[in-house]
């Protein structure tokens, strides 16, 4: 799939609400001012799991709100993604 169709997906999926339009709020932690309070990890055993942008299997990060709420993404899908939520929030 290419990335314009990807970023395409992830539009309508903010649209809609079935993606968080917005990375969560940077925290106020002394030291580490750009720290998500959302975090990103590598997770071996998703593998299978489905993208949250694009629908693809394979799956590779997963990304964890402070509402305990989990989204996985392919690790591209997730730069497109955060790109797109910067954008629409600027
Ligand atoms: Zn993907």
């Amino acid at each position: 799939m290419d990335k314009n169709t990807v970023t395409q997906r992830i539009r309508e999926r903010l649209d809609a609400g079935t993606l968080p339009r917005a990375i969560p709020p940077l925290t106020t932690e002394p030291g580490r001012p750009t720290t998500p309070t959302g975090h990103i990890k590598a997770d071996t055993g998703i593998a299978v799991v489905r993208c949250a942008a694009c629908d693809e299997p394979g799956a590779q990060v997963a990304y964890r709100f402070p509402d305990g709420r989990i989204l996985r993404f392919h690790g591209r899908c997730h730069r497109i993604w955060e790109g797109e939520c910067e954008r629409s929030s600027a």
